[in-house]
This record gives C-alpha cells, sequence and structure tokens, in this order.
C-alpha cells in the first residue's frame, strides 16, 4: 500500500500535545449560559465566560432577538457588498459611530474576522504594524496576512516602543506605519498606557489601532471603552471591538473616520467576501447598544467595579488572572475549584507565554458578591 505524507498524522500530533500537558478538548455546558450553568450535570457558577455586565442571557435582549427575526427573518443571504446589507446593518453602524463619537463604524461578523480582515487592508508590504507582545492572536493573525514588516516592542513597554518607532523612522520615513494594542488584555486583565502611546503614536507620525474587546461595556463613560475614559476617543485612529463580551451577542466592529471605513469596505476579505450577519443579531446588538450605553448600564457597571473590588482591591478590569507557572498546578486548580462548584478555566501556553499557565477569573456584575467573596476564598486571593 502506497503510504500518504501525512507527516505524524493527527494521532501522532495530538499525542504531542497530550504528553506537553497541552491537549484541550471540548467541554460542552448542559445549560443555556448565565452566572450559574450546568455541566457534566453539576451546577457551576461561572467565572469563565466574558459576559461582563450579564447581557448574554437577558430576557430583553432575547426579545430584541426574536423580534429582529420576526421583522427581517433568519439570514442575511449574500455579502454585504452584493445584496446581504439589511436596515438593521445600517442603523446599528450608525448607532455605533454615533456612540463612539466617529465619523463612521463597520461591523463584521466577529472580533476575529474585524482585525484579520481589516490589519491586511490598513496596511501592506510596505508598512510596518507594531505589535505589543501580548497582542491577541487574531491582531497576530491579521499583522501577518497583511504582509506587512511586524515588530513587536515587550507588553506595555513604553520606553521600548519609542526606540522602535524612531529607528523604523529612521529607516523609512515614509511608510504607514501602525502601533497595535489592546486596552484591556485579555489574558492579564491589564490597562494600555494609552495616554503614552498617544503622544508616542503623534510624535513619530504613526497611527493607532486599539482593541477594546475586554473594555466596550465596561469602561469609560456609557461603556465606550478606555479611549472614551481617557477622553482620548479622538487621537485613536481606529478603534476596534467586540460584541462578544459585555455585549452579550456575537460580531466585531471598527469604528473610524469614513474614508478608513469605506476602504475597508473595499479591501477587508473577511467583510467582503463572507456573508452578512444575520440581520437579526444586528437589530439585538442594537438593543444591546442601548442598553449598555443606558442608565440600567451604569448600574451593571458600578456592580461590576464593586465584584472586581472583592476579588482585587485595584484591579482595573473584570479579567483578574492568577498565575501558578506549570500547566499542571493550573489545571489542577481548575479542577478543584469545580470539584467545589466553580467554573474558573485554566488558560496554558499557546494562549498565554509559556511558564505563566493561569487561572483567568472573569467577573460578572450578574455574579452576587457573596459568591465572588466565596471564590476568593476557595482561592485565598483576597
Ligand atoms: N480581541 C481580543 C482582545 C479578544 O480577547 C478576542 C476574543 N477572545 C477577540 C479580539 C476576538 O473577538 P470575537 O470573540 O468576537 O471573535
Amino acid at each position: 500500500m502506497s503510504s500518504i505524507g501525512l507527516g505524524k498524522g493527527p494521532q501522532g500530533e495530538l499525542a504531542d500535545l497530550s504528553a506537553a500537558g497541552l491537549l484541550r478538548t471540548l467541554k460542552p455546558l448542559d445549560s443555556p449560559t448565565g452566572p450559574r450553568v450546568i455541566r457534566d450535570g453539576r451546577e457551576l457558577w461561572n467565572f469563565a465566560s466574558n459576559d461582563y455586565l450579564g447581557l448574554a442571557s437577558d430576557p430583553e435582549l432575547a426579545e430584541a432577538f426574536i423580534e429582529g427575526v420576526r421583522k427581517y427573518g433568519a439570514g442575511s443571504a449574500a455579502s454585504r457588498l452584493v445584496c446581504g446589507t439589511l436596515p438593521p446593518h445600517r442603523l446599528l453602524e450608525d448607532a455605533l459611530a454615533a456612540a463612539k463619537g466617529t465619523e463612521a463604524a463597520l461591523v463584521f461578523s466577529s472580533g476575529f474576522a474585524t482585525a484579520v480582515g481589516s490589519l491586511p487592508a490598513l496596511a501592506g508590504k510596505d508598512d510596518v504594524l507594531v505589535l505589543d507582545k501580548l497582542c491577541h492572536a487574531s491582531l497576530i493573525d491579521g499583522a501577518r496576512l497583511s504582509g506587512a514588516t511586524i515588530r513587536v516592542f515587550p507588553h506595555n513597554d513604553t520606553a521600548k516602543l519609542a526606540r522602535l518607532l524612531e529607528t523604523i523612522r529612521a529607516k523609512q520615513p515614509a511608510a504607514r506605519v501602525i502601533v497595535v494594542t489592546e486596552s484591556v488584555f485579555s489574558m492579564d486583565g491589564d490597562l494600555c498606557p494609552l495616554a503614552e502611546i498617544i503622544e508616542l503614536k503623534d510624535r513619530h507620525g504613526a497611527l493607532l489601532f486599539l482593541d477594546e474587546a475586554h473594555a466596550f461595556g465596561v469602561l469609560g463613560p456609557h461603556g465606550m471603552g478606555l479611549a472614551a475614559q481617557l477622553g482620548l476617543q479622538h487621537r485613536v485612529d481606529f478603534q476596534m471591538g467586540t460584541f462578544s463580551k459585555a455585549a452579550g451577542l456575537s460580531g466585531g466592529y471598527l469604528a473610524t473616520s469614513t474614508a478608513w471605513r469605506d476602504l475597508l469596505v473595499n479591501r477587508a476579505r473577511s467583510f467582503v467576501y463572507s456573508t452578512a450577519p444575520p440581520p437579526a443579531l444586528a437589530h439585538a446588538t442594537i438593543a444591546s447598544l442601548e442598553r449598555i450605553r443606558s442608565t440600567d448600564g451604569d448600574h451593571r457597571r458600578k456592580q461590576l467595579r464593586e465584584n472586581i473590588s472583592i476579588l482585587s482591591a485595584k484591579h482595573p478590569s473584570p479579567i483578574v488572572p492568577v498565575l501558578f507557572g506549570t500547566n499542571d498546578a493550573a489545571l489542577a486548580a481548575s479542577t478543584r475549584l469545580e470539584e467545589h462548584g466553580f467554573l474558573v478555566p485554566a488558560i496554558r501556553y499557546p494562549t498565554v507565554p509559556r511558564g505563566t499557565a493561569r487561572l483567568r477569573i472573569s467577573l460578572s456584575a450578574a455574579h452576587s458578591p457573596e459568591t465572588i467573596a466565596a471564590l476568593a476564598s476557595e482561592i485565598g486571593h483576597r
């Protein structure tokens, strides 16, 4: 029998992952998501989701989704440029641009699709993308797909970023240079030094692409993000975000100028060559945006801040990491917490750097303070 060139084959590769303690398997829930979920027949407090405001299981939001289906049907049936742009897509983009204070906004089917579509549309082989070392996989993949030169600066190290920008400018005075970073880092829950980064990118004639995925709905006036919190939103060239976390749904966006938006409409391949998100989802997202901006949203953010302070006095975001180092130690801690009724995921390489395996506690306004106190005493982390 002739052999096919499969290298080690999938079984061999899975065995390698397993031997390295890096094998992942799907662990489905047996219930809807929410602050309390069922897995393997057991009820657990859910500290694993990114549902920071508790909107994913909100009945009014579910109703808005149903209303969207009734009004606009099930699917959008075509890409946005062909005939998939339906009334709620336009309304959502207008509402988002107004909320963000930008000229325009463009919605994608996910945050991931936003990053891998927009970075290659904004930068090409003559350009330079300068990424924080801890940028999310979608930003890294988008940067790679762009074909631009990629430079990386150590996490939040503005001195190194300044030197990098000087070097780039000395060599390529005319290149388009885009600094890419996140406002809340997804696995550490820390913030980027946004004001300093903006100073630097302006000083060196660069642009800034800021992924507000974990800040949208959570930080700033009306939940409009870190840039808005610091009053700097007009100095961020590209504000990216997702509706899959605090907004409780799914989808991604880029808020920017009309000209950049028009360029993305022409060039972002995940936008051009992909069917438009279901119109009912866009309709529900408008409702979610309204909720996020409402006084109910303000109450939820206040509750969230109080919940965060129970676990960690001065922590700036709902993502609280507890570092263990080894994969086995982090996995064992996660298993032990699950036995005690808490769902807290262990995060390993390649999601985080080697040697920094951790528990990632994700807090929500939907958690009760008592539950968080119980978790805190379980992990001895006050
Ligand atoms: N950016 C960051 C920082 C993220 O954490 C995520 C989600 N893990 C994404 C982008 C991708 O967003 P989505 O889940 O909507 O695809």
